[in-house]
């Protein structure tokens, strides 16, 4: 390893997660694991990787360079691309044997045309609009007609369909997944028979089994990110942030730390400076409120966080540059957990956890030990 910040990913946890996932969902319903953002920042090739060996073979993307990044490690998953892949770059989608979604007639016209090009048969999942308002094709009264019109093109097999949940509450996501289920059976009246439908991400999953149907896109949950709405499943986190100190100094009361010596000592201590900052995608905004643990305990960060480094404030206790400073754990030992980190930084889990950026080395342990090392030399 080149730098002593780094991740750690827990592949034994990530087994945790997928057995407890697969002993909640009933085993037709297929676990589509979601690796966007890199896997949540977990590193999509080494994850997609693991799962794969373990029996997940259903991938979910956000984007088609995404998907394209995963395909080059040349394993023969399904992957789905669940956004919007823009007419010209829609040839890639065939080229690299990628599922598109789907949700306008003139794009499935044109992928059509495209795969009859290259003589191939275009996967496609249909993206219905129900309520969330972000990508779709609107339920209205030319729905079923569109739809005809798609699954008429010869060279495109319609695989799935599916909506996205606003998880507003009870009685929204049922005016949803009604509407979804009221088109489906529209469509079967047609003879239109779509085998793969999909409503739930990870809190759907677990909030409504009911709504399962053939496939659950999980990402948060996969990773351990502990929730609310996680039922009985009995989840580890998977990630967690490290580092080493780079420097310890006596600071004298009264002198200051950091840009605008925003914070002064109150007392004669000792001052480790720590080599992680904003620019490895820790918050900026956790100035005041950030701690690390070392040898299971606390210590605030102090001063104004800048871009590679921070200080913290170790009032004198004995501690060695060997050890190992927890930046972000799982909660346990007066560790933070992401839970814990994303309320103070007043964001969510997922945006903590997928905005590492790629400085940042990855360490994968498997049965407890170091199985492998990620790092991006630019
Ligand atoms: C990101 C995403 C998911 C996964 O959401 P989690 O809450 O992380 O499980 C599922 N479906 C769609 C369409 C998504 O964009």
């Amino acid at each position: 390893m080149l730098r002593d910040t780094h991740l750690k990913i827990n592949l034994d946890c990530l087994d945790n997660n997928v057995r407890e996932i697969k002993n909640l969902i009933s085993p037709d319903v297929i676990l589509g694991a979601v690796l966007k953002a890199n896997a949540y920042g977990h590193g999509s090739k080494g994850i997609a990787k693991h799962l794969y060996e373990n029996g997940v073979n259903h991938f979910l993307v956000s984007s088609l360079i995404e998907a394209i990044q995963l395909r080059r490690e040349n394993v023969h998953y399904k992957i789905l691309i669940m956004g919007h892949t823009p007419d010209q770059y829609l040839n890639h989608v065939i080229s690299n044997d990628l599922t598109a979604t789907i949700f306008t007639f003139e794009q499935a016209y044109i992928l059509n045309k495209l795969a009859k090009n290259q003589n191939k048969k275009a996967v496609v999942h249909l993206k219905i609009e129900t309520g969330f308002n972000r990508l779709g094709l609107q339920v209205d009264e030319h729905t079923v007609s569109t739809i005809k019109q798609i699954v008429k093109l010869d060279n495109l097999i319609i695989e799935g369909i599916f909506t996205h949940l606003a998880l507003t509450n009870k009685e929204k996501d049922y005016e949803q997944y009604t509407l979804f289920m009221h088109l489906i059976g529209e469509l079967e009246n047609h003879k239109i028979k779509i085998p793969i439908k999909h409503v739930c991400d990870s809190i759907g999953m677990v909030l409504y089994p009911e709504m399962n149907l053939n496939m659950v896109r999980v990402g948060a949950l996969l990773y351990g990110l502990q929730s609310e709405e996680k039922g009985k499943l009995k989840i580890q986190q998977v990630m967690t942030f490290h580092t080493k100190i780079s420097h310890i100094k006596e600071l004298k009361k009264g002198e200051c730390i950091s840009y605008g010596n925003r914070w002064q000592a109150k007392d004669n201590t000792s001052i480790a400076t720590l080599p992680f900052g904003y620019s490895d995608g820790y918050p900026r905004n956790m100035y005041k409120k950030g701690r690390v643990t070392i040898n299971n305990k606390a210590y605030p960060i102090v001063g104004v966080i800048c871009m590679d480094q921070c200080m913290i404030d170790l009032k004198h206790d004995k501690v060695t540059f060997d050890d190992d400073v927890v930046i972000i754990g799982d909660g346990r030992n007066n560790t933070l957990s992401f839970d814990a980190v994303s309320s103070l930084a007043q964001t969510n889990k997922n945006e903590i956890v997928s905005r590492f950026t790629s400085r940042v080395p990855k360490v994968y342990i498997k049965n407890n030990r170091i199985f492998n090392i990620e790092q991006e030399l630019l």
